[in-house]
Order: structure tokens, then sequence, then C-alpha cells
């Protein structure tokens, strides 16, 4: 076995969350061969075979929501981040998303409650990536959104609905507009959900309400995205499809070019990262790499079904170390 890196201030926050058994797969007599030994270790422990039992060290096992809750909060002081749930169809990403999502702005309302001295405006806006198609989860109007390049801003999403937050109640109403725009397009084509990426996007300003001597805090911006991604066996499947990427990789060409920027990230600087090679990771160039900072949860079913597409998340998880 191989041991993951503990601790440190990493750019890529790697971790796995392996969800319990659910109903379905009880009732089936499903089983689960994983087991978390400790904080960093997952181990797949099939009876049958003992010569197939593996450790999976990676990562964290443990802590996942407060670790990319660390991450996510980074925003407050000025730091662009990304938070990915990566994993196969009901794997755990949108319960984790969900959670992670809520337990942030909740944390920086608590945090802006802290700090009288600034001025804090956030504004939220929510998208969806389906075949390389971008569309506003926060407007009725379903036209493709096209993306624009600025010269000081990056990658700009045409017409994307931004709306000012007023409180957290109004948070909630939003996420819930996008929820119902979500499922709007999953009965117009068909299992859309696992197919499609959603990035619900937090901008928060602040600015110092009174001088104090240090310009460079006087006033912060800075944006934090939340990415429920396609499930992962699309990009198995499309490649052992081998060659027929043309129609399996449009439909999964960010999550495979995602795949590829985040294992050249991880690898240190040096090279060509291929952000404009897909829509996901062009709108979210500016908020990885760089300075900016990422946490992956890599979310994987317990079900001995599901075996081989959860050594694929793993496999993931490792490269994106
Ligand atoms: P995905 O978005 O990867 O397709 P979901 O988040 O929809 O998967 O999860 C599939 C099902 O499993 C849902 O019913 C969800 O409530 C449940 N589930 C997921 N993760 C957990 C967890 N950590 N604990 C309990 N239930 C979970
Ligand atoms: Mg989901």
């Amino acid at each position: 076995p191989i041991q993951g890196s503990t601790g440190g201030e990493e750019k890529i926050l790697v971790s796995v969350r392996l969800r319990p058994l659910n109903e379905k797969e009880t009732a089936r007599n499903d089983a689960s061969d994983w087991e978390c030994i400790n904080d960093n270790t997952l181990i797949y422990r099939n009876n049958l075979s003992v010569a197939e039992s593996s450790m999976y060290p990676t990562v964290y096992t443990f802590g996942v929501r407060r670790r990319s809750k660390e991450v996510a909060l980074s925003v407050v002081n000025g730091i662009n981040s990304s938070i990915f749930a990566y994993g196969q169809t009901s794997s755990g990403k949108t319960y984790t998303m969900g959670g992670i999502t809520e337990y942030t702005v909740a944390d920086i309302y608590d945090y802006i409650n802290k700090h009288k001295k600034r001025e804090f405006i956030l504004k939220f806006s929510a998208m969806e990536i389906y075949n390389e198609s971008v569309r506003d989860l926060l407007s009725m109007d379903t036209t493709p959104l096209r993306l624009l390049d600025d010269p000081e801003r990056g990658t700009i999403v045409e017409r994307l609905t931004e709306e000012t937050l007023r409180d957290w109640n109004h948070f909630k109403e939003l996420l819930s507009i996008c929820e119902a725009q979500r499922q709007i397009g999953e009965t117009s084509m068909n299992e859309t959900s696992s197919r499609s990426h959603q990035i619900l996007r937090l901008t928060i300003e602040s600015s110092a309400l009174e001088y104090l001597g240090n310009d460079k805090s006087s006033t912060l911006a800075a944006t934090v995205n939340f990415v429920d991604l396609a499930g992962s066996e699309r990009a198995s499947q499309s490649l052992s499809a081998g060659m027929r990427l043309k129609e399996g990789c449009h439909i999964n060409r960010s999550l495979l070019t995602l795949g590829t920027v985040i294992r050249k990230l991880s690898k240190g600087r040096n090279g060509h990262v291929p952000f404009r090679d897909s829509k996901l990771t062009r709108i979210l160039q500016s908020s990885l790499g760089g300075n900016a900072r990422t946490a992956i949860i890599c979310t994987i079913s317990p079900a001995r079904t599901h075996v081989e597409q959860s050594r694929n998340t793993l496999l993931f998880a490792s490269c994106a170390k």
C-alpha cells in the first residue's frame, strides 16, 4: 500500500466519501466490501479472495465536509476556489455537494456577522452544462449561453443571471429555483442529471467601512464554485468504447478535459494546461490553478455490484493528488 500524504496546504485537496448501502442495495442482498480503517486509508476486502484485497491510500476519508468547507471559505479572504463532487451516478455527489454548499454559505454569513468593520456583497449564479451547451439555472430562458473572452476578467458567461443575495432565505429560494430548473431539463432530455454538470457560483466582494491604513485588504473580491459533475461512468464508458469517441466524448468532453487539467495541475505548473478544451474548464479557469484552491470529493458506492466504478473513481482520486 502507498500512503497518501496528509496535512500541508495542498493546492488540490482530494477526499473520498463512502456512502452507506441504500435500501435498494440491501433489498437485493448487495454487500459492501469497503471499509475505512483510519483517517486516510480505505480498504477493499473481498472475503472470497484475500489476494484481491487492496488498500487504497490517498486521501482523506473523514472530515470531508470540514476540509472542503475550509477550501470554500478562503473566498472571504479574496481567494478563488472550486469544490467538485466526482463519482458514478448514485454514489452521492448531489447529496454531498448540497450539504457542502449550504454549510459553506451558512459559515460565510456567520463570518459576515462577526466582521462588522467590512461591508460584504454576495452574488449568486447557477448554470448547467449539458452536451457542451451552457444553460442558466436562474432563468426560464433556455437559450444556450455563449462564453466570451474578456481581457481583464477572463472567460465570461454572456447574459448569465447574477442575483445579489439579500439573506439566507433568499439563497434558499434561489437554490429551489435551480433545483426546479434542473428537473425541467430532466423530463425533456433523458437522464440529464447524470450527464450534466451543475455549477453554483458565489462571488463575494468586500470592502473596509473605515480606512485601516492597509490598502491591500481594503477591497477584496473572489468566487467560489460548487460543482456537481456528471456521472463519472460516462467518462470511463466513452474511454473504453475507444473510437466511438465522437458521441461519447461530446457528452463528456468537459469531464475528460477536467480530468486532464486536474492531473496537470497536481503535477506542478510546467507545461500546457488545456483549460480551453471544454466549456467547464473554460468557465472555471480563474478558479483552478494559480493561487486558486481546489477540493475534489470523490464519492463511491459501497455496493459490490459497483466495485468496478468505485475503483475507477479511486484511480481518479490518486491521479488528482
Ligand atoms: P449522485 O448525485 O451521485 O447520483 P445522490 O447524491 O443523488 O447521487 O445519492 C444517491 C442516493 O443516496 C440518494 O438517495 C441520497 O440521499 C443517498 N446518499 C448519498 N450519499 C449519502 C450519504 N453520505 N449518507 C446517506 N445517504 C446518502
Ligand atoms: Mg446527482
